[in-house]
């Protein structure tokens, strides 16, 4: 059996891989290994949490001495590294958190891997998640390929462009095995209600405005969540040793635009007026150091890979919002904090 270390595999995406791995490789033992920060919330997890061959250790990846432990009583062929500190408002207010997880915790990771693999590299492989915001800001035009120079500009970018050359250092220095993904950003099920679209959700259900940063204008491409999980199997399996692939969804949209969708859907669905939950939106001082466009360049992907969303994202918003619909519970649990005692009921005991 193989044993395959998903970090961060409470979060939003992390819950979505380990669902993809557990169900689609029942021969693999798959450990999830989370701090549950305010962001890990097991609940996403409670319909697979039984079965033979999912595992959850909670631990802290900034801790070296836990994590090398782990990886020695484990002894995991493969690491799928998605835990990290994820909200970029949060890394503006707290930059020194996003360094420790981000950086130290994925340099623990791989000194962990590079010593409990001992140079013995077949069959090994050390999969980093991360972002096509190290690659910084683009104007109306253009895309950010693979070779894009990196170029981030808030703390957040900037650990995870540390953490993604760290990787590549560990590559070319100790001969490590790697592969990355920078996807653009993500949306689906389960996404925590900081971020925009299930903020927008929870607000039209609670009528309470709708932030909108500065004018409207920044753009940026949306990938279905579960596209992204099949992204990350497939670079895991079939990717290029010590290759990078972007992931994204051919999929821009200005943020005024996509809260206006959001709003028409949410009419439609709730049965009210077209137009009700537009009149909730409100324009918001702008984030500092705001990146004006990101847009991700997907062929690698499609013409090594065969990978293309499954979705338009119309249809996968259109799920998303039935999914917040239907579990409500799950949103209130989320914003009230109750989504905490989830481990205290179903673990310490
Ligand atoms: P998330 O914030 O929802 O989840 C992060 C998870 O990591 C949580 O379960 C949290 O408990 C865990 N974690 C945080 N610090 C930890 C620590 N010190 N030790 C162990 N676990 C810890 O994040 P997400 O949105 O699911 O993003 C997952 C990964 O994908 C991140 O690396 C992020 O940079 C990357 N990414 C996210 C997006 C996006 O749109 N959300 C897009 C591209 C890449």
């Amino acid at each position: 059996m193989k044993t395959i270390l998903i970090t961060g595999g409470a979060g939003f995406i992390g819950s979505h891989v380990v669902r993809e791995f557990v169900l689609k490789y029942p021969a693999y033992k798959i450990i999830n290994l989370d701090a549950l920060t305010y962001a890990g919330n097991l609940e996403n997890l409670k319909d697979i949490e039984d079965l033979p061959n999912y595992h959850f250790i909670k631990a802290d990846i900034v801790d070296a001495k836990q994590v090398l432990e782990i990886f020695e009583k484990h002894q995991p062929e493969g690491v799928i590294h998605l835990a990290a500190e994820s909200h970029v408002d949060r890394s503006i207010t707290n930059p020194l958190e996003f360094v420790m997880t981000n950086v130290i915790g994925t340099v623990n990771l791989l000194n962990a891997a590079k010593h409990s693999w001992k140079g013995k590299y077949e069959g090994k492989r050390f999969h980093h998640v991360s972002t096509d915001e190290v690659f910084g800001a683009l104007g109306d035009e253009g895309f950010f390929t693979e070779t894009t120079k990196y170029d981030p500009h808030s703390p957040y970018s900037a650990s995870k462009a540390s953490s993604d050359h760290f990787v590549r250092a560990y590559h070319d220095t100790y001969g490590l095995p790697i592969v990355l993904t920078n996807c653009s950003n993500n949306y689906g099920p389960n996404h925590f209600p900081e971020k925009l679209i299930p903020l927008c959700i929870h607000n039209i259900l609670n009528n309470k405005p709708l932030p909108i940063y500065g004018d409207g204008k920044y753009t940026r491409d949306w990938l279905f969540v579960i596209d992204h999980a099949k992204a990350i199997d497939l670079v895991f399996h079939e990717g290029k040793n010590g290759d990078s692939y972007n992931v994204g969804g051919f999929n821009e949209w200005k943020n005024i635009d996509l809260v206006k969708e959001l709003c028409k859907q949410m009419d439609e669905k709730l049965g009210r007026p077209l137009g009700t939950s537009e009149q909730l939106i409100t324009f918001v001082k702008d984030r500092p150091g705001h990146d004006l466009r990101y847009a991700i360049d997907a062929t690698k992907m499609n013409k090594e890979l065969g990978w293309k969303p499954s979705v338009t994202f119309e249809e996968g918003l259109s799920i998303t919002i039935d999914w917040f619909l239907a579990n409500q519970k799950w949103l209130d649990n989320v914003t009230s904090g109750d989504y905490q005692n989830y481990y205290n009921n179903q673990y310490s005991h």
